[in-house]
């Protein structure tokens, strides 16, 4: 299980975090704020168990916790007493009751087994004002030993007064070279995989993590990568046949063009003289190399706009099939 050394990137927050262990001074309440992906729960995970860990601050390296202690081990097996991971029942929304009973009334009962008792609100912007506004009442008078730690996608939804009492530590983009250090060393992807995953997740480590696992991602990379190939030499027909292959793919296509942007920008940046160290598909160096030399500035840039244009177009709900043929057109 994580602690502190496993987190990739969001420095500022960790530092935060640390010092707040290492002189125990945690706030009654946390706000990470930050969308799906990066990072937030581990981040909260760590923190909740750093806090309750029950190895001396001083002895331990760079305040995390230790580990291995009885503390350690609960919070790790997710049955720590005084680590209250909050549910909900509702996909869309956290009630009033919800909050009442598993934060409000809880507080009053004193820890368990430890100093202070941690509460894990996750998708804390589902929370309706009338939950948010019992969770305010809370925190305007805590009890000393309460941390509450909320996930929040959006803080801007949140109550203002709700905001204004709690410590807010927005999750920063992690950098590409450390996500696709992790990629490589972790799930052993090739360089050309790695590129797409980080590309596709600007900044977000659990978006290329789920990119680079997703079998449908590399079938449909797979699928892009032999349009690419031989889009110059297909027939009508051909055409016509991939665009609605292409269609048809409704949980997909943004990421099909996508991918298409991806390319053609690496394309323009190779005949624009870029080095082969800065392509996103640097597994398909030649390919790239080829269409640089085939292709026009003009039309590369045409093309871009075309992807550009077939994205809106799907947006507005245009015919699918005739959107990615004049896209496949125009490529050709
Ligand atoms: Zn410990």
């Amino acid at each position: 299980m994580k602690g502190f050394r496993d987190i990739i990137g969001q420095e500022m927050s960790l530092k935060h975090i640390r010092d707040a262990v290492r002189t125990e001074r945690a706030a009654h309440a946390y706000i990470f704020d930050g969308e799906k992906g990066m990072g937030k729960k581990t981040l909260a995970a760590a923190f909740a168990k750093a806090l309750q860990c029950e190895k001396p601050v001083g002895e331990r390296e760079d305040s995390d916790a230790c580990g291995i202690c009885h503390s350690c081990i609960m919070a790790d097996s997710g049955s720590h007493p005084d680590i209250i991971n909050v549910t909900h029942e509702k996909p869309g929304s956290i009630g009033v009751e919800e909050i009442r009973t598993q934060v409000v009334n809880d507080v009053l009962i004193k820890p368990y087994s430890s100093k202070r008792k941690v509460y894990i609100i996750p998708e804390a912007h589902l929370m309706t004002a009338e939950a948010q506004n019992a969770l305010l009442k809370t925190l305007e008078e805590p009890p000393s030993y309460i941390t509450i730690i909320l996930l929040a996608d959006n803080r801007e939804i949140l109550l203002n007064t709700l905001l204004s009492r709690a410590v807010c530590l927005p999750m920063r983009a992690v950098k590409a070279a450390d996500i696709s250090g992790y990629l490589e060393r972790e799930k052993g992807l090739s360089p050309t995989e790695t590129g797409i995953a980080v590309s596709f997740a600007r900044g977000n480590l659990g978006k290329a993590v789920l990119l680079s696992e997703s079998e449908g991602f590399t079938e449909l990379w797979e699928e892009v990568r032999a349009l690419l190939i031989h889009i110059r030499e297909m027939t009508d027909v051909e055409i016509s046949r991939s665009a609605s292959a292409a269609g048809g793919k409704k949980e997909q296509r943004d990421d099909y063009l996508g991918l298409l942007m991806l390319w053609f920008r690496d394309v323009l940046y190779i005949k624009s003289g870029g080095s082969s160290e800065g392509v996103v598909f640097s597994g398909e160096l030649r390919e790239t190399e080829e269409a640089a030399e085939h292709y026009s500035f003009e039309q590369l840039n045409d093309i871009i706009e075309a992807v550009k244009t077939a994205g809106s177009r799907l947006r507005s709900n245009v015919n699918p099939d005739s959107t990615f043929e004049m896209l496949f057109m125009t490529m050709r």
